[in-house]
């Protein structure tokens, strides 16, 4: 299948505030937008967004996975940036009937549909660097995405990176084109000099996170990620990896923890990275101020394979979703 966020349905739905209010949503066929060149979101990057999955089951309906969590996420992104909240209801009115329009062009596992709800503040007016954008465009996009590790799980290397920050912690917990921004040259450089995939951010020689996914350590006993502080962003598959953890026997511990002991742990520890596009990534190598690391033989761990397997037996259909994760339409 085509690189992943590439290939999209040809339907999707929007909705706009203007006059204090959100107007009625519409479907309509994929197509260019016509914005304002003078519109908040290209002057004061005023935007957030979304990312989650629907599956198609054997059954032939679609679920989605932790609809709730992420329209209550984004609902937060949105009140952070100052712009238009959407209510609850409209927007995960306007995925389940975008799910349902498509839910015959979703593939069949370990393929699934992938959903990007986007808000942007579209006021026309270049003088509001310090007031909120009083119109807003949200809309939801669909992508059908293939199986993330087509291609062999192969193991990340990672940038230990005590140097820059990847967003202010103002920010961090937001899911905003900014952060992206702020962490892309960061990792850019790393790709370039030290040949790794991602950059792990470590302000003050704290583990944070990556520039779009959260880190975790598994060892047959016990899972290790930090706990959750505005400075990064809350993902839902990390708390759906805790909670499966806790579920099948680990002890949770959600603590900061240094890079000192980090570069203790891999001795004992997989290490991992969680995103809704990957679930689970397995770690393989770290540097850290020019000296490589190896996490335990290098190799994709056992506990790893297990909890993101259980995860992806919920998403499918082939466990019991005993949380209530997802929502059929
Ligand atoms: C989206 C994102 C994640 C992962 O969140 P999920 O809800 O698990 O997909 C982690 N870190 C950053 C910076 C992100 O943008």
């Amino acid at each position: 299948m085509a690189q992943f966020g590439t290939v999209f349905c040809d339907t999707y739905v929007s909705a706009r505030f203007s006059d204090g209010r959100w107007q009625e949503p519409t479907m309509q066929a994929l197509a260019p937008i016509e914005i304002h060149p003078a519109a908040h979101v290209f002057h004061y990057a005023s935007t957030c967004f979304e990312g989650f999955k629907a599956y198609r089951w054997e059954d032939g309906n679609a679920r989605i996975f932790r609809l709730k969590d992420h329209v209550a996420r984004m609902q937060k992104s949105a009140a952070s940036l100052r712009l238009p909240v959407p209510d609850a209801d409209l927007l995960a009115g306007m995925v389940e009937q975008l799910v349902a329009n498509l839910a015959d062009d979703i593939p069949p596992p370990p393929s699934s549909l992938y959903l990007r709800p986007t808000l942007i503040g579209t006021e026309e007016n270049i003088g509001a660097a310090a007031a909120p954008s009083r119109d807003a465009l949200l809309f939801v996009i669909a992508s059908p995405v293939g199986d993330y590790f087509s291609g062999g799980a192969k193991t990340l290397k990672l940038l230990v990176d005590d140097e820059h920050a990847r967003t202010t912690d103002q920010l961090g917990s937001t899911k905003t084109g900014g952060n992206y921004a702020a962490a892309l040259g960061p990792t850019l450089d790393a790709k370039a000099e030290y040949g790794v995939d991602q950059v792990l951010f470590c302000p003050n020689g704290n583990v944070q996170e990556t520039g779009a996914a959260n880190f975790l350590l598994i060892s047959d006993s016990e899972i290790i990620t930090k706990p959750l502080d505005s400075s990064f962003l809350h993902g839902i598959t990390r708390d759906s990896v805790l909670k499966l953890a806790a579920d099948n026997g680990y002890k949770v511990s959600e603590r900061n923890f240094t890079v000192e002991e980090l570069l203790t742990l891999i001795a004992t520890h997989e290490a991992a990275l969680s995103g809704t596009a990957a679930t689970l990534s397995a770690v393989g190598g770290l540097v850290y101020r020019g000296k490589e690391f190896t996490v335990r033989d290098g190799s994709p761990g056992a506990n790893t394979q297990k909890l993101s397997a259980a995860l992806q037996a919920i998403q499918n259909g082939s466990a019991e979703d005993t949380h209530g994760w997802l929502t059929q339409v």
